[in-house]
This record gives C-alpha cells, sequence and structure tokens, in this order.
C-alpha cells in the first residue's frame, strides 16, 4: 500500500526514543521530512543522521516543549527548513507520579503543564500551515484515563483531556479537511517503560506477569506497532477517519478477560 507520505513533513514530539522513535523512523522509511522535537538531544541528532543515511531529510530541534515559546519555535524553524507542516503528532509525555496521597496542588499542576499544555501549543501554532496542507494530527494519550492507575491524578487528567481534545478538534477542524485522532498505547517496552519496570524487585517477573494479561499473544505490544497505526492515520489512506480513539493494546482494555483466560 503506497501511503503517498513521500516529500510531506511531519513534526513528532519526543521524536527521539521510544514510541515516538519508531514513528520518526517508520516516516522516514516512506520517503517523509521528519522534525523530530524533544529534550534527547543527542538522540534526536543521531536519528536525523540516520534518516539522511536512508535518502529522507530530517531536523533535530533541542527544546523542552512545555518551556514558553517552546512550541512556536518548534513550528517556526519547522516552517523554515521544510516550508510546509502535513502532521503534527503529540507524543511527548511523562507518567510522573502526581498523585492524590503522594501528590500535592503544586505537583498536579506541573504535571498537567508538562504533559498537556505542549498538545494544544503545537496544534496552536501549525494550524495556519495544517490548513494549507489538509494536514493531520494524531495525539499520543493512554489508557490510563480511560481504565484508571491509582497515584497518578496529573498523567491521567492530561491524557483525558488529550483524547477529549482529539474529539473537539476533529468537530472543529472537519471544515478544513484536517483530520483529528488519538492512539492509547497500553504496555509498550520503551526508555521510560523501562525506567518503570526496574523500579519493582523483580523485575521480569513483573514483566512475565503483566504480558500474561495481555490477550493477543500474551505480550507487549511494540512501539512500531504505535508507529504503524499512526502513520496510517497520518495517511491520506484513512481519509475518513477522524476523532477515533484508537486502542492499540492487544486487546488489552477491551476484551474479556474471562473469556480469554479459558481460551488463552
Ligand atoms: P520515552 O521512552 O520517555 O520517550 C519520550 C521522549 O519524549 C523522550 O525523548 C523524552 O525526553 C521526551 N519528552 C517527554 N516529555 C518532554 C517534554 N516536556 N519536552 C520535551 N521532550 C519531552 O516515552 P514513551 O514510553 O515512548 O512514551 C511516549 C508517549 O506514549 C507518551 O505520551 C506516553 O504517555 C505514551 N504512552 C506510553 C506507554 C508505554 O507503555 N510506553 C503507555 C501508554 C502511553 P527524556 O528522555 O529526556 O525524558
Amino acid at each position: 500500500m503506497d501511503l503517498k507520505l513521500s516529500g510531506k513533513t511531519f513534526i513528532v514530539t519526543g521524536g527521539a526514543k521510544g514510541i515516538g522513535e519508531a514513528i520518526s523512523k517508520e516516516l522516514a522509511q516512506e520517503g517523509a521530512n521528519v522534525v523530530v522535537a524533544g529534550r534527547s538531544k543527542a538522540e534526536g541528532d543521531a536519528l536525523v543522521k540516520w534518516m539522511e543515511g536512508i535518502g529522507s531529510k530530517g531536523l533535530s530541534i533541542h527544546v523542552e516543549l512545555s518551556e514558553d515559546g517552546a512550541c512556536e519555535r518548534v513550528i517556526k524553524e519547522s516552517m523554515e527548513k521544510f516550508g510546509a507542516i502535513d502532521g503534527i503528532v503529540n507524543n511527548a509525555g511523562f507518567n510522573d507520579g502526581a498523585g492524590l496521597e503522594h501528590g500535592s496542588p503544586e505537583k498536579f499542576r506541573k504535571s498537567i503543564h508538562t504533559n498537556l499544555m505542549h498538545y494544544y501549543d503545537m496544534v496552536y501554532y501549525a494550524l495556519p500551515y495544517l490548513k494549507k496542507t489538509q494536514g493531520s494530527i494524531v495525539n499520543i494519550s493512554s489508557k490510563t484515563c480511560v481504565t484508571g492507575q491509582g497515584g497518578t491524578s496529573g498523567y491521567a487528567a492530561s491524557k483525558g483531556a488529550q483524547i477529549a481534545l482529539t474529539r473537539e478538534w476533529a468537530v472543529e477542524l472537519a471544515p478544513y479537511n484536517i483530520r483529528v485522532n488519538a492512539i492509547l498505547p497500553v504496555e509498550v517496552m520503551t526508555p521510560l517503560y523501562e525506567k518503570w519496570i526496574k523500579t519493582f524487585d523483580n523485575p521480569e517477573d513483573k514483566l512475565k506477569e503483566i504480558a500474561a494479561r495481555i490477550p493477543l499473544g500474551k505480550r507487549m505490544t511494540t512501539s512500531e506497532e504505535i508507529a504503524g497505526m499512526t502513520v496510517f492515520l497520518l495517511s491520506e489512506r484513512s481519509a475518513h477517519t477522524t476523532g477515533q480513539w484508537m486502542f492499540v493494546d492487544g486487546g488489552y482494555v477491551h476484551l474479556d478477560r474471562a473469556i480469554n483466560t479459558l481460551v488463552g
């Protein structure tokens, strides 16, 4: 299937590591120009070199997205380099454990600020250019906002707001033929996840326990599987899909666990 992404330009926030890295690579392999915007400078620069090596073009922007003016700068530099923006992948995020019992109003506000605000800002500053290209937006959220996790109010609230904004923007931007969709991952091995799993006494046993609860294949989702769905949603092959929340999770959230246990 030709996704017709060659020569188009996409911005991936947090695009140098984990899920974002897989999305950046998949886009580059489709011949797209990729702007990798995030904190991980060395990884971002190395990724752009890799893209050039396979004949694609990239731009690494070293940025803390929660700082004032950060997103506006990302859009400005992307336009200066590539002259158009065909899509935004809002992906950068961190499960920071700002909860109720072990949190505080200050930690909650900080979590919302670092996890949510840049999703809005990126789209706000890119909008004039997305209107020109009839671009596409993908928000990477998390199952946490529909299942709860406990101890992480700020992250869960941010992720919930991201899927609400997905519907809200899908309505507001439909007249411009700009599509907006969300992906809700569950268990994906990334640098962030690796740090989290290592907080347990016996990470390997914990991993086995988690994988056993995933209906399809009793295994975790790969970053590449999230990337595949993202790139499809960015492409015109999904031209009539908007406002959707895609659970790329091996059936974790929706399938009947009792039945699955019987057959699995
Ligand atoms: P990751 O391995 O930590 O990669 C995220 C990248 O984004 C890192 O380079 C990180 O920089 C950067 N970043 C995060 N916040 C940033 C900010 N405010 N400004 C600039 N850069 C920032 O994370 P991941 O697991 O791939 O997660 C990607 C997205 O998927 C997140 O939105 C997360 O909530 C969501 N998700 C992941 C899972 C999972 O199982 N992995 C499950 C559900 C949802 P640093 O390395 O410096 O922090």
